[in-house]
């Protein structure tokens, strides 16, 4: 083996994640941390109670050995209850759900096992990072199309009927979207059904922040639009559902077909996720709607919050209909400067983490989007707060 052989071409054009970056700036600047997604307060005490009878076995039935491979069945029906009330979905537990270890892993899976090497995946730019990165495991090529941001943000149209070709094998679809907490539009959506009924794309379907949309937006399952459901691989997890982004539990949801061969990659990519876990979030999923409505109010709140404090700074906040994130320009208050000037240097000059929103792009340079920066508002109000206090000091 020659080191000149290293890396594989599989991670060879991966960059180091942007969370690892910059949460480790964070950490050694002690900053306040508002750049990776993970709140600080925890999920459902009840759910957690349960995880941890699961392991302690004090309700008889320890579970710390490994759990099946589809996942708990109580987990599975859950699920295709959960989306059965929210979306009408009919799912069979037994063959058209897969409990994996985070939405990470549903991703990886869902493009192992549907694309092939030299095929194309489709994805609307800017984008969650893990995208290309899982795309370039698959030996496929990734295929950003630009979202473009006027009143909020949209499909570019154009580009996205020129990018679905006879060679794509998927197109992910995240909404709500991360990084822009945008909530796609039901005509956007079906403009993406009209165009890959056309063709021989499946459709990943990346709904991990579905509980977070605020008033006057909705969830559209994609999966749920005519001729849909039997190319549509809906995925999503408890991460950011019930605020446990530590237990990496999520999952898919896919017509049999589609999910056998998903199916196949993940038994071999780990075969089953952290067992004390499954049944404590089939709790959550069946019992814990007022919990979420009560978080949705919350994570509003502190939206405010944060966007009122950067608008005092001079930063120009963008609308966010979903996830708990929030975009802001720091033009006017650095000029000329890029954001990820502005993140890497920001947890050593003024204590504060956050993420610029070029990570998410092939284009850093793009003029849209190179003085935005992706702030998360899911941290404590304490927290919030105590970060306007120190980028106040800096550039108050
Ligand atoms: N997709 C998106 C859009 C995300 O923001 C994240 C991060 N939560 C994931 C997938 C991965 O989720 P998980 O923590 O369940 O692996
Ligand atoms: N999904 C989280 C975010 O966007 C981060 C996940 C990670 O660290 N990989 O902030």
């Amino acid at each position: 083996m020659t080191q000149s052989r290293l890396p594989s071409r599989r991670v060879a054009s991966t960059p180091e994640s942007i969370f690892q970056t910059i949460s480790q700036l964070s950490a050694q600047h002690e900053a306040v941390d508002l750049g990776q997604g993970f709140p600080d307060d925890d999920g459902p005490r009840h759910m957690l109670e349960l995880a941890a009878e699961a392991i302690l076995g004090t309700d008889g039935h320890p579970q710390n050995q490994y759990a099946p491979l589809r996942g708990e069945k109580n987990l599975r029906e859950a699920i295709a209850k959960d989306r059965a009330r929210k979306y009408g979905q009919t799912l069979d537990p037994d063959t058209e759900i897969l409990v994996t270890v985070g939405a990470t892993e549903a991703l990886a899976a869902s493009v192992l096992g549907l694309v092939n090497p030299g095929q194309e995946v489709v994805a609307l730019s800017p984008y969650y990072d893990a995208y290309p990165a899982i795309t370039a495991l698959a030996e496929a090529s990734f295929r950003p199309v630009g979202l473009r941001r006027e009143e909020g943000w949209s499909i570019d149209r154009e580009a996205f009927r020129a990018a679905v070709t006879e060679n794509t094998a998927a197109v992910i679809l995240n909404t709500p979207h991360n990084p822009t907490g945008a909530v796609l539009s039901r005509e956007d959506m079906e403009f993406v059904a009209e165009v890959v009924r056309d063709s021989h794309a499946v459709v990943i379907a990346d709904e991990v922040y579905e509980r977070l949309v605020y008033p006057g937006g909705e969830h559209l399952a994609f999966a749920t639009l005519p001729g849909m459901a039997e190319r549509t691989v809906s995925i999503s997890g408890a991460s950011k559902n019930f605020n446990a982004t530590g237990w990496k539990t999520g999952w898919v949801c896919a017509p049999e077909e589609l999910l056998a061969p998903i199916i196949t990659a993940k038994q071999f990519l780990t075969f089953s996720g952290a067992h004390p876990m499954q049944n404590a979030v089939a709790w959550a999923l069946e019992e814990a709607e007022e919990w979420s409505a009560e978080w949705l109010v919350e994570m509003r709140h502190r939206r405010t919050v944060l966007a009122e404090g950067l608008t005092r700074l001079g930063f120009t906040p963008l609308e966010t209909q979903g996830t708990y994130f929030l975009l802001a320009d720091i033009a006017e208050v650095c000029p000329g400067m890029s954001a990820d000037e502005f993140c890497k240097t920001l947890p050593e000059k003024a204590g504060v983490a956050a993420i610029p929103l070029t990570a998410f792009t092939h284009d850093p340079e793009d003029p849209s989007l190179r003085t935005l920066v992706r702030w998360t508002f899911c941290k404590s109000e304490a927290n919030i707060q105590r970060a306007l206090g120190r980028l106040e000091e800096h550039f108050g």
